[in-house]
């Protein structure tokens, strides 16, 4: 049996769950494996295969529930609105054409709200279950390292326990970056935590920033009728990594339908007027004009940075770069041999997905001493509008720059069966080979189910398949999978069988 010590006064024994579970002793009687800072997909993966892997192991968590930003306020609640709002535009918009007549159609903001919370909230304590079957030890609180080998747990009663440990793992993720001058109060000038819950459709949003949290939410309150305007700094939507060429029908497909891009503009002005309306001022850098424009909503979403705060970092002399990311080796080891750290407060893309990867390589780093290996080139990227946009890989821009020489299959979706029976075609597929070997180099796929079809070119690169190998693949027909076929066909035999 472990015994948490507290600090403040001595505690009794803490329940965890239905079992009593102990813990450890500051006296250094007894020590944990492993103590994980952060609960979101980073930290309580890895804090899961720990386990599984026989590390005693304790999750320590400030917020109110685990699952960190992906689970509380990004993947999950997002993709949860964009799907609901997906059927309502495709009811008020589609249906007809489809044979299928609605009358009395309305939205109903508040249950889709809820639908969406109950997403949330399951997946939230699914992991509070998950904990307690794999034997990870929860404790809620605000962790600091305070020793290498001591995190000091401060809970929202002021109570302090620490907890030695032989190895720490940050995962303490990001968090919305702030746009200079303006304050974010969630209603009217909202971060993409106040675009998830807006209590009214407004009715006109602007975007700065039309990055994939921009497009994604921006989606989804111009499907429920707001009238969206994006400015965009760069030259193209999607953010970074996305293939130019990919970017500009995906710009074209979402003008199609309805949302405005103001890009190559830099934001220089926003101000609140008033309590119901905001005013941006930009400056157009080809052109060279400055602009105004007004709404009754601003949703900043220029990024997020690492969140480090009261980490005990500065304490340590554990350091971090420019951009405020705590700096790793390869093997997520920081200068100390026996703390680590993983997903969006190291370097790399802030994926979900990326952090989860990390944290089961850390984790079985930790248990068993053997070398840490991820292969960034083999995390993909997916866009969740409709029709979505993923990819993996290097871009054309990236291959050029390199200097590779390269080869482009491509297969549009409107040659594809189940895209055409579906009456669902907008989008293509884009694969980039090596010219002499056909070693796949980079998918991008813009369409209906793209963010499930990427997952088959990621499987082929992390496999390194040729082109021709996943062309020679049977796929099951009619699928839009085989549209992915298809673009292996042309760029290996220079012709695919159902397009010219
Ligand atoms: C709107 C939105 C949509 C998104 N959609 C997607 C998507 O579709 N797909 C995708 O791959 N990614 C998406 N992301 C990004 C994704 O959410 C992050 O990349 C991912 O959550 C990072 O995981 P993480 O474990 O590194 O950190 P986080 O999920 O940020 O979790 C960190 C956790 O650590 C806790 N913590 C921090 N400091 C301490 C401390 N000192 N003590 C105790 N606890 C602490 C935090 O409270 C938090 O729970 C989205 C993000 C947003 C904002």
């Amino acid at each position: 049996m472990l015994r948490i010590v507290n600090t403040n006064r001595l505690r009794h024994t803490v329940s965890l769950f239905s079992s009593r579970c102990a813990l450890f002793n500051s006296q250094g009687s007894e020590e944990v494996d492993l103590v994980v800072i952060g609960s979101g997909p980073g930290g309580y993966v890895a804090a899961i295969k720990a386990a599984q892997l026989g590390l005693k192991t304790v999750c320590v968590e400030k917020d109110k529930t685990f699952g960190g930003t992906c689970l509380n306020v990004g993947c999950i609640p997002s993709k949860a609105l964009l799907h609901n709002s997906h059927l309502f535009h495709m009811a008020k918009h589609e249906f007809t054409g489809r044979g299928i007549d609605v009358t009395g159609l309305a939205l109903n903001l508040p249950n889709l709200m809820k639908q969406k919370n109950t997403a949330v909230n399951t997946l939230t304590n699914g992991i509070a279950y998950l904990f307690k079957q794999n034997k990870v030890i929860q404790i809620k609180g605000h962790g600091t390292i305070t020793d290498p080998n001591i995190v000091t747990v401060t809970k929202s009663d002021k109570t302090q326990e620490q907890i030695r440990t032989k190895n720490i793992l940050l995962a303490t993720g990001s968090e919305v970056t702030p746009f200079p001058g303006i304050d974010i109060d969630e209603k009217l000038v909202v971060s993409s935590t106040g675009a998830l819950s807006l209590s009214k459709v407004p009715k006109h949003m602007i975007l700065i920033g039309a990055g994939v949290i921009g497009v994604e939410l921006g989606s989804v309150w111009s499907r429920l009728g707001a009238k969206v305007t994006a400015v965009e700094f760069a030259n193209h939507v999607g953010g970074m990594g996305i293939d130019s060429e990919i970017s500009t029908m995906f710009q074209r497909v979402l003008v199609k339908q309805g949302m405005k891009f103001k890009l190559n503009c830099k934001v220089t002005k926003a101000e609140k007027i008033g309590s119901e309306a905001v005013r941006i001022t930009m400056q157009d850098m080809k052109k060279g004009v400055t602009e105004a424009l007004e709404g009754d909503c601003l949703l900043l979403c220029v990024g997020r940075r690492p969140y480090t705060t009261s980490l005990g970092l500065n304490q340590l002399k554990i350091p971090i770069d420019e951009k405020g990311r705590i700096i790793t080796d390869g093997q997520f080891r920081t200068n100390y041999s026996n703390i680590f750290a993983i997903g969006d407060c190291i370097h790399g893309p802030m994926l979900a997905h990326k952090a989860e990867d990390e944290g089961v390589i850390c984790a079985e780093s930790i248990a068993t001493g053997k070398p840490a290996h991820i292969n960034y080139n083999c995390v993909p990227s997916v866009i969740y509008t409709h029709p979505e946009v993923a990819w993996v890989g290097k871009t054309e821009e990236e291959l050029k720059q390199a200097g590779v020489d390269y080869k482009v299959g491509k297969f549009p979706l409107s040659a594809n069966s189940r895209a055409r029976t579906n009456a669902d075609f907008d989008g293509m597929v884009k694969i980039l080979a090596e010219t002499g070997t056909n070693t796949m180099l980079g998918t991008h796929f813009l369409g209906s189910m793209a963010g499930e079809l990427i997952n088959e070119a990621v499987l082929a690169m992390e496999h390194g398949a040729t082109c021709e190998d996943v062309a020679r693949t049977c796929h099951a027909h009619p699928t839009v999978a085989e549209a992915f076929k298809g673009a292996n066909q042309h760029v290996s035999f220079g012709k695919a069988i159902n397009f010219i």
